[in-house]
């Protein structure tokens, strides 16, 4: 049994994407037959609902908001990832111990792979201070990104994290600016990644000028809608970037996650065709 917890959770397209990849399996060896639940918990039941996991006998869960952070001291470890990141969306249950992961920065990255986009030598510039911002910018500093700008609504968010991730990843530069003035950064970006909740909703507006998203420029999206593009990845297309969307982000968010729980290289066709 796997699954994900969050509030609310019908939206949640996790189920259905991992099933289709465990549907695909074909004849399997006893005992190695899985099945991914969405499961709606209130915020205050979430330690009884962990405890109820682990003792039904959960493999491991995601976990979606509001709980990626909530749920750091339910955890008997974490990954280096999760820790520096504060937030998990990966939980893996291992002799009576729950591990606390986080794939999404690493997902992120092998979506950035799949579109050829390397983040070695690259300067990065992240929309967002929040749990997905951090774990982006905890994977772009290990997969190399040597100067990053963290530019948030509130400034005081956006310094935390810039703190916290000095701390672990020293040899980066690591900087902040309010998310009204990224336009100037934008400009010497060449990887930009929106990690605000801008775009969720039809008539938010871009969270960077357009103009900005012109020339050789990577444009990223945490954000994904179902049933189509969001606005900031199809302005970017016609401005001439390379995109990567959230779709293909919360894709291999969920590839590694079936990796470290199946100890086996997931049916990826078909959890990107369950996406479509
Ligand atoms: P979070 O921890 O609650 O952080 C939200 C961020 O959005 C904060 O930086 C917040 O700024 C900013 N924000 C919210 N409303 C805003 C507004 N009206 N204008 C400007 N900034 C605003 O949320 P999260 O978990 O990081 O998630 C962020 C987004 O990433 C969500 O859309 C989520 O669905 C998406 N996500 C996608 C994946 C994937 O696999 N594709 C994975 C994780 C998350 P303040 O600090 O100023 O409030």
């Amino acid at each position: 049994m796997l699954g994900v917890v969050g509030h609310p959770i019908s939206h949640s397209l996790s189920p259905r994407m991992h099933n289709a990849a465990f549907a695909q399996d074909g004849t399997r060896p006893a005992g190695a037959d899985y099945v991914y639940v969405a499961m709606d918990v209130r915020p205050d039941r979430l330690p009884a609902a962990v405890r109820g996991l682990a003792a039904l006998g959960f493999v491991g869960f995601n976990v979606t908001m509001p709980h990626k952070e909530a749920i750091l001291p339910l955890m008997d470890e974490l990954d280096t990832p999760a820790r520096l990141a504060g937030a998990v969306n990966t939980v893996v249950a291992e002799e009576g111990k729950l591990r606390g992961l986080n794939t999404d920065g690493s997902g992120f990255v092998e979506a950035c792979e799949e579109a050829g986009v390397s983040l070695a030598g690259r300067r990065v510039l992240i929309l967002g201070a929040g749990g997905a911002a951090a774990a982006i910018a905890v994977a772009a500093l290990g997969a190399g990104a040597p100067r990053l700008c963290i530019a948030n609504r509130t400034a005081g968010r956006a310094e935390a994290l810039r703190a916290k991730l000095s701390e672990g990843m020293l040899e980066a530069e690591v900087l902040t600016c309010p998310l009204d003035k990224a336009g100037e950064t934008a400009a010497e970006a060449e990887i930009i990644i929106n990690a605000t909740y801008l775009g969720m909703k039809k008539e938010d507006p871009l969270p960077l000028p357009i103009e900005t998203l012109a020339g050789e420029k990577v444009v990223c999206d945490a954000v994904y809608l179902t049933g189509g593009e969001t606005a900031l990845i199809r302005y970017a297309k016609e401005a001439g970037a390379r995109t990567v969307s959230g779709e293909r982000m919360l894709l291999y968010q969920g590839v590694q996650a079936q990796r470290v729980w199946t100890g086996r290289e997931p049916n990826i066709e078909a959890m990107s065709d369950a996406l479509a």
